[in-house]
């Protein structure tokens, strides 16, 4: 069964549009599996299976206004060449005063985003790894260095991740010392998703928040689509609560990494669900 190729329940024109979804599919840096390219298409027709009523909130997403833009054409650029065609989008977006959403893609896509937010923004990061190399095979814009290039734009203290679990050991230990914050998979398993939260809303305080949601940040029994899969992950009960929690301080997200060459479409479909969460909540503001 084929669906149209925009995502669901987003039929509003640009111009009326509060929120603007857009599709980056670019998979030219992943390191160990690619085909992150082909996740904007999945993540679109996975966007079909749900009702636009949802019960828990008591809340359709047909009464909010969400344009899908289609995909950049940025198949065949290098890093540099895509992060300017993603920056350019993103800063039109929020120059209309209007929320950007990006399907990855991949990872290294985010920073050309982070870029166009002229405020004082403090960046969350749900990402299996660090992300936090100068550079890797040769290009510093690769996946494997995300959150340093955000950190290009933003500072350090604006930056935290949620759900790390893996990192190189020079890379880690450049995130002690410049005092990146970060909670594991590990200690949210042991002290709970509650506890890291207060953790990170205490650090972050009240600020406007943009979200980048590496898809691998979800334990791989959760979400096995994906490029660079890492066991030990967060359950996606847990993330929802993150969502929840700081879903009305959100002015634009991304989900990243999610690979259909090695998806049964369960990590599309997770991608959807989030997706059309986040933007609930985020509308929403409770
Ligand atoms: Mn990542
Ligand atoms: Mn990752």
């Amino acid at each position: 069964m084929k669906f149209p190729n925009y995502f669901a329940d987003c039929e509003s024109d640009y111009k009326d549009a509060e929120y603007v979804i857009f599709g980056v599919p670019y998979d030219k840096t992943s390191s160990f599996r690619s085909g992150a390219k082909k996740a904007p298409y999945e993540i679109r027709q996975a966007s079909w299976n749900f009702e636009t009523f949802n019960f828990r909130s008591d809340f359709d997403i047909t009464d909010i206004k969400i344009h899908d833009y289609g995909d950049l054409e940025v198949e065949s650029f290098d890093t540099k060449t895509m992060l300017e065609k993603v920056y350019k989008i993103s800063k039109k977006i929020i120059q209309d005063k209007k929320i950007p959403i990006c399907i990855g893609g991949e990872h290294s896509i985010t920073p050309g985003i982070i870029k166009s937010f002229a405020d004082d923004i403090a960046v969350l990061s749900l990402d299996a790894h660090m992300d936090f190399r100068k550079q890797y095979e040769n290009d510093k814009n690769n996946h494997a260095c995300v959150v340093r290039r955000i950190n290009d734009y933003i500072p350090v203290e604006n930056i935290a991740i949620l759900g790390v679990r893996s990192a190189e050991k020079e890379e880690y230990k450049e995130a002690l010392e410049q005092k990146l914050f970060f909670i594991d998979s590990f200690e949210i398993n042991e002290k709970g998703i509650d506890n890291a939260i207060k953790k990170t809303k205490d650090y972050l305080g009240d600020k406007k928040i943009y979200l980048t949601f590496d898809i691998d940040a979800l334990d791989p029994a959760f979400a096995p689509g994906t490029s660079t899969p890492e066991p030990f992950g967060m359950n996606p009960f847990d993330v929802l609560k993150i969502i929840d929690s700081i879903g009305s301080n959100v002015i634009g997200f991304d989900i990243v990494e999610v690979c259909p060459t090695y998806d049964n479409g369960e990590t599309a479909l997770i991608a959807a669900k989030f997706l059309r969460y986040i933007i609930e909540k985020s509308f929403l503001k409770i």
